[in-house]
């Protein structure tokens, strides 16, 4: 367009005309009427120059000089050359009117590549805030901000300000070279207003100085964006500025949250383990004052006195429902602990579980049924006796009748069933039994006693395994559990 205009006016005036376009304080030619003889680019430091000076500027005299602006800041400017005859007063008239069509046209030429330049600086904020946001310490995050920034509006140097006290420390600095950095404190007094403290710090350059908020919730001013170039931002560069400053304050609240949550999950994970350490610690310094107790009171069983007798059953009855519930707490601290592992090995899990079997069943009621052949596979054996023990004793305690266990091998691995013909599980209940403390509303009801522990450990054994513990059950018919593991 300004090819067309600079023509226009060669044909109109019968001079020569160039047309100069500003970018990146630079002019350059970008159009001239044919006889015209072309001019070098310049360059500009401040691109707040009046006629005046852009005549100095382009060392023209005689020659007139159209300035172009457009959005509040110097876009283009027309030199026309050739005024051998002084230009008559409609040529003056002529040029101004051409000026004021010509600011009209880049207008609409500038704004539709404004348009062009918002859909551009969109997709670049749209990566702008995926680079801030996903930073979540604050050094890293101010630093690039300010590389952002520095490329996003040409600027010299972008600095970042954050309050520390009764200081704004520099917390970030993108630059150039030869240029010293600003300041890497700035004092701020308590009741000063920032504005003011601002004002009189010296910085070179220091166009812009904008109040960045911390949360965008907040009213106070937490922080400060120091960008430094020569020239005045246009309105589309500060909105940019602003979105940049806005996404940074939204990443700062996010290093904060970051922060907290690292420090609250440390102190969780620190009280989780020490409350893992001391229920352990209990379990096991359980076991030997247990079995004293138990050992004294077999001996109690000889008695003659029928009295002491029955006591002494009590104390042992008890004492085996203390040892129970101090081996689940120790197992379902085990569990919780995140060094949790296996010490596997591969052997005849049927030959292993008949063996695990045997001291449960004081009152010969379980039946086995196991393959001739050996079923060989990967697993834990103390931790594999837990499930079996906490399986095969709920069949026993929670039936008064014969429980049949089967052991056979599978395509996949392992199956043991455990069959017993008991209370059974209440429908809809048989999710809840396998949680943490998990029991069935019939075992509560009977009064039979119990901590809802063993089969939440088991379970979580048998998952270890890359295994699964399921159950079938009836109410008052009975229950099957199959734990099923794999080779
Ligand atoms: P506890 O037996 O100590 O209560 P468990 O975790 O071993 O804890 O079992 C959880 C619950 O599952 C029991 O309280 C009981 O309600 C139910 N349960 C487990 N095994 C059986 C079974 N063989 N028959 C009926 N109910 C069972």
């Amino acid at each position: 367009m300004l090819a067309i205009v600079a023509r226009g006016i060669a044909r109109d005036l019968q001079r020569t005309c160039v047309a100069y376009e500003l970018r990146e304080r630079e002019f350059r030619p970008v159009a001239a009427s044919p006889t015209a003889t072309r001019r070098a680019s310049r360059s500009v430091d401040e691109v707040d120059l009046d006629v005046l000076r852009l005549r100095a500027l382009m060392r023209v005299g005689g020659e007139d000089l159209v300035a172009v602006s457009f959005d509040g800041q110097l876009r283009a400017m027309l030199v026309i050359e050739g005024a051998t005859v002084p230009l008559s007063d409609d040529d003056v008239k002529h040029l101004r009117a051409l000026a004021g069509q010509l600011s009209l046209a880049l207008g609409s030429a500038l704004a539709f590549e404004q348009l062009r330049r918002y859909a551009a600086e969109g997709a670049a904020l749209v990566d702008a805030a995926r680079t801030i946001l996903g930073v979540n310490e604050l050094e890293p995050l101010a630093r690039v901000l300010c590389s952002l920034v520095k490329r996003m509006v040409f600027a010299r140097y972008v600095s970042v300000y954050g309050r520390r006290g009764h200081v704004l420390a520099r917390i970030g600095y993108a630059g150039s070279d030869g240029l010293p950095p600003p300041p890497e404190e700035l004092p701020l007094e308590e009741d000063a207003a920032w504005d003011t403290v601002l004002a009189e710090i010296d910085m070179p350059f220091a166009a812009s100085r904008l109040m960045m908020r911390a949360d965008p919730a907040l009213e106070a001013q937490q922080g400060l964006l120091v960008v430094g170039r020569p020239e005045r931002f246009s309105k589309a560069e500060r909105r940019l500025i602003d979105a940049l400053v806005t996404l940074a304050a939204l990443a700062i609240r996010n290093v904060e949250l970051y922060e907290q949550t690292a420090r609250t999950s440390q102190a969780l994970a620190e009280s989780n383990a020490f409350k893992d350490d001391l229920m352990a610690m209990f379990a096991h310094d359980f076991r030997g004052p247990l079995t004293v107790i138990s050992g004294f009171s077999e001996l109690l069983l000889e008695s003659d006195d029928a009295e002491a007798r029955s006591s002494a059953e009590t104390i042992i009855e008890q004492t085996k429902r203390l040892a129970k519930l101090s081996e689940d707490a120790l197992a379902l601290a085990a569990t919780q602990s995140a060094g949790f592992s296996l010490q596997r090995a591969s052997e005849d899990v049927a030959a292993f579980v008949r063996e695990a079997v045997a001291p449960l069943d004081r009152e010969r009621r379980v039946t086995i049924e196991m393959p001739s052949e050996p079923v060989v596979i990967s697993f834990d054996r103390g931790r594999l006796r837990h499930v079996i023990d906490n399986v095969v004793g709920n069949a026993l305690k929670y039936s008064s009748g014969p429980v049949g266990l089967r052991i056979a091998a599978t395509p996949e691995g392992a199956c043991i069933e455990v069959a017993d013909t008991g209370i059974g599980i209440p429908e809809g209940e048989v999710e809840r039994i396998f949680t943490r403390f998990g029991r069935g509303t019939n075992a509560r009801s009977r009064g039979i006693a119990g901590s809802g522990v063993g089969l939440y450990v088991a379970k979580k054994i048998v998952d270890v395994h890359g295994g699964r513990l399921v159950v079938r059950s009836v109410e008052n018919q009975g229950s099957t559990f199959s734990i099923q593991l794999p080779l």
